[in-house]
């Protein structure tokens, strides 16, 4: 990053009063850095500071995620309902498989093929969400 911060020069900062982003003329520069910044909206004079500190950072994603996996959750259990589990074919990467057969996989447990991608590939909806498993290995 390129800093060209003069004094007298604008620069956006955090405004301890007004306790907002806001911009600031620079009062004094050190190591051509603003050192002091004088507010544009309060022309309070304070130490230049580019963030409110410690201001911890939002994290919605995971709450998202989780719903998202819900979701799925709750279409693979419906799904699964439709079917005799005692049918179910045992997944092995040597299998071939069809859109919406049931599988038994070892570790993932019973799963609905959602999609035949390619030749070896398929999608299948398993309780944790969709997988892509390999199919066909051997043809
Ligand atoms: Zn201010």
């Amino acid at each position: 990053m390129i800093n060209n911060y003069s004094v007298g020069g604008e620069v956006e900062a955090w405004c301890t009063k007004c306790k907002l982003l806001l911009g600031h003329t620079i009062v004094a520069l050190v190591n051509n850095a603003p050192e002091k910044v004088k507010c544009n909206t309060c022309n309070g004079v304070h130490k230049f500071r580019a963030a409110q500190a410690g201001k911890p950072r939002a994290k919605s994603t995971a709450v998202r995620k989780s719903k998202a996996q819900g979701i799925k959750h709750n279409d693979y259990l419906t799904r699964l309902e439709t079917y005799d589990v005692s049918k179910a074919q045992l997944y092995n990467m040597n299998g071939n498989f069809r859109k919406d057969a049931l599988i038994d996989h070892t570790k993932f447990g019973f799963g609905i093929v959602l999609s035949v991608i390619q030749d070896k590939k398929i999608e299948i909806l398993f309780k944790d969400g969709a997988k892509i498993l390999i199919q066909n290995l051997d043809k």
